[in-house]
């Protein structure tokens, strides 16, 4: 079978909605549609580590970004930003390419866009960081019919996207 070598990595919770503070769940499990279009994309999927679960357990609150902004937190976030630097590494030696990163929206820990959370701001330290193709699960997706339609869309747009490039 001839391999995509091309890979993105993904927030821990796109795909496992358990980690995420009880009463902000949006799904049972992955979320399912954009689950499917990952998986028909070809593209292999890294799951990145949900680092407020390393960091708190399950039984934490929700808490705000300024909140999360202690020195062990940061340090935790620069450890995994180097390890997902290194996971990019190895592929490349192998002639993988990780090509793009998939986002929670408004998380403290894991949006990309506004208000950038504290793992992706070490995360946007490490030299892959530039080339990859980025993308926010906006804070809306699956609690607004029309806007989540709207932004499946938008999704498989930028899927596609990335692979023409
Ligand atoms: S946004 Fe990031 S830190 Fe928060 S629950 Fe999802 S994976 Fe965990």
């Amino acid at each position: 079978m001839q391999r995509s070598k091309k890979v993105l990595f993904l927030a821990h919770c796109v795909m496992n909605q358990n980690t995420v503070v009880s009463p902000l769940a949006r799904a049972e499990g992955a979320f399912e549609r954009i689950t499917s279009m990952l998986a028909a994309s070809g593209f292999g999927l890294e799951i990145l580590p949900c680092l407020e679960m390393r960091h708190l357990g399950m039984k934490r609150e929700p808490m705000s970004k300024e909140e999360y902004d202690v020195l062990a937190y940061r340090q935790l976030c620069g450890q995994e930003a180097a390890r997902a630097q290194g996971i990019v590494d190895c592929f490349w030696d192998a002639g993988i390419q990780v090509i793009g990163l998939v986002g929670i929206g408004e998380s403290p820990t894991c949006s990309i866009g506004n208000k950038r959370g504290c793992f992706m701001e070490a995360l946007a330290r490490e030299p892959f960081w530039e080339d990859l193709g980025k993308i926010d699960i906006p804070a809306f997706y699956l609690k607004d019919k029309t806007a989540t339609e709207f932004f499946e869309t938008t999704f498989r747009e930028w899927l596609d996207n990335l692979t023409c490039e």
